[in-house]
């Protein structure tokens, strides 16, 4: 193979395509060829993890955030190392990490396995954006921002979360307010320099908007705060120690989006009544969710991205005890105000902005004067976010958008589905692009267990093009040597 021909390629490098990469190191036979592709200074964190705000928490206790399938404990290990002063009154397991340090510890172990895999598996890291993709027999050809080329028989595309843009029409907002709208909370350097006593509506009430205002009441930044979303429903708390998963099962007929939705909230309501805690119903589904969603009819899909997801969002994904406290008393203390409703119109009033809403069940709209308009809804979709490389594959009839709007439309395996539907061989696309196939595949356990599959799959599939029929004894002798 020639200096810039790979066995695979990863792009991307924030978490997904580090657990693709970490995986791909155990996984692949020996005398194999790694090239991982990532923007400057993105390894290992990506959106999530690349905040250097200490005050932005893990969502998730450490005890489920190993990285390692195969080793349950390894982050609760690596934590008690490195940074014992986070240890929660509860023990290790029970805290609530700030994600920059989740961020070294999956830097960590990405280089970490780079080194085991050493002298077996050949790995180069590229800094740059990659612009296009496209089919040149058995192999990809990828261009990057750079101007090189490289090539590679396997793909594993980790594009994750593109930046959020505010999610309303172009003409409802005057373009006198548009320097006072900012769409990406987590790029948009002008949120360092917002004034301490500037007052901010925050658009979206999800877990974007709680990780502002923290910043903002960290920094000792006094201004008041609004938040407003459609349903004006804030996170969940976790509990102060977490409990175990419910033995629950959802009904026989969970095909239709009613009956599953009752089912669980009859199931909550009872855990409750008995004593025990809500939480552990909605824990319960989570490893069925994939399963319980493709179930689901198209319509049922639709119905539940429209009317269902926020419910189960501030469910599902809930925040650490000490932020949920925090959050509670600045409620309590009229520093942070939540609507419910929406924005009809922003406008630009020289030094401010006057933004018409309409509270839900209100018909009459009302005015809110504030000095910035702060986008919260989340990370954005990959079908709206200007990718290069997306468009291009789209172009190329490799890739085409998923038929809810969310991503790519990927098979069960994770593989790229493209023009007429067929199957781009040996090309995948792990975490985000795949929600509306998966809907939940962008916690690191889920996407743990897909850059896993994914991982040996390609493993096992380079393995029988180095290894055809006739030498199985030979593939079997070298896999036994790195099992080993
Ligand atoms: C704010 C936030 C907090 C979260 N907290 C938790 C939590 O506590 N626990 C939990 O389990 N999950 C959490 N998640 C969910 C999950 O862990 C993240 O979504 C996960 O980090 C996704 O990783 P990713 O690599 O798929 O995407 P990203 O982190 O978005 O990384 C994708 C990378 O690909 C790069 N890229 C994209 N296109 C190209 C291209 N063409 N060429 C080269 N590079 C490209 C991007 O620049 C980026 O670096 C959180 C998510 C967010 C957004």
């Amino acid at each position: 193979m020639s200096d810039n021909a790979f066995d695979v390629a990863v792009i991307g490098t924030g978490l997904s395509g580090s657990l693709l990469a970490i995986q791909l190191l155990r996984q692949l036979p020996a005398g194999c060829s790694v090239a991982l592709v990532g923007k400057a200074g993105e390894t290992g964190a990506g959106l999530a993890y690349g905040t250097r705000d200490r005050v932005h928490l893990l969502n998730v206790r450490a005890a489920r955030m190993s990285l390692d399938p195969d080793d349950e404990g390894d982050f609760v290990a690596w934590l008690a190392a490195r940074h014992p002063e986070l240890e929660a009154a509860a023990g290790m397991k029970e805290t609530y990490a700030p994600r920059a340090i989740y961020g070294d510890y999956v830097r960590e172990r990405l280089a970490g396995a780079m080194r085991e895999a050493g002298g077996r598996i050949h790995t180069s890291l590229f800094t740059s954006e990659v612009m296009g993709m496209e089919r040149d027999g058995e192999e990809y050809v990828l261009e990057l921002a750079t101007g090189d080329a490289i090539r590679a028989r396997h793909v594993g595309l980790c594009l994750g979360n593109p930046p959020g843009r505010l999610p309303l029409p172009g003409d409802s907002v005057d373009a006198a307010a548009r320097p006072r709208i900012v769409d990406d909370p987590w790029h948009d350097r002008r949120m360092a320099q917002i004034a301490p006593e500037a007052r901010i509506l925050f658009v979206g009430t999800g877990l974007t908007m709680v990780d502002q205002v923290m910043s903002r009441r960290i920094a000792g930044r006094r201004g008041a705060m609004i938040a407003i979303s459609r349903h004006g429903l804030l996170p969940a708390t976790h509990g102060e120690v977490s409990s175990p998963p419910a033995a629950w099962q959802p009904p026989a007929n969970n095909g239709r989006l009613g009956v599953l939705f009752h089912a669980v909230v009859a199931a909550a309501r009872a855990a409750e009544k008995a004593g025990g805690d809500w939480r552990s119903v909605i824990d319960a589904l989570r490893p069925l969710t994939q399963r319980l969603w493709q179930r689901l009819t198209p319509a049922s899909r639709r119905r539940f991205l429209r009317h269902g997801e926020a419910w189960w969002s501030v469910h599902r994904h809930r925040m650490a005890p000490a932020i949920g406290a925090r959050i509670a008393a600045f409620r309590a203390d009229r520093e942070l105000e939540v609507l419910a409703g929406r924005i009809i119109r922003i406008e630009g009033l020289g030094r401010g902005l006057a933004v018409v809403i309409r509270r839900r069940g209100c018909p009459e709209a009302e005015t809110v004067h504030v000095d910035w308009v702060v986008n919260c809804t989340g990370p954005g979709r990959l079908s709206r976010s200007g990718s290069a490389l997306v468009a291009d594959l789209v172009a190329g009839g490799l890739a085409r958008g998923d038929s809810l709007g969310l991503g790519l439309d990927v098979s069960r395996d994770g593989e790229l589905v493209g023009r007429g539907r067929r199957v781009t061989p040996n090309a995948y696309a792990i975490g985000a692009a795949g929600r509306a196939r998966f809907l939940e595949i962008t916690a690191a356990r889920e996407i743990r267990g897909q850059a896993a599959a994914l991982a040996r799959r390609i493993a096992a599939a380079r393995r029988a093009e180095l290894f055809p029929r006739g030498s199985a004894r030979r593939a079997v002798a070298e896999w036994q040597d790195h099992a080993g």
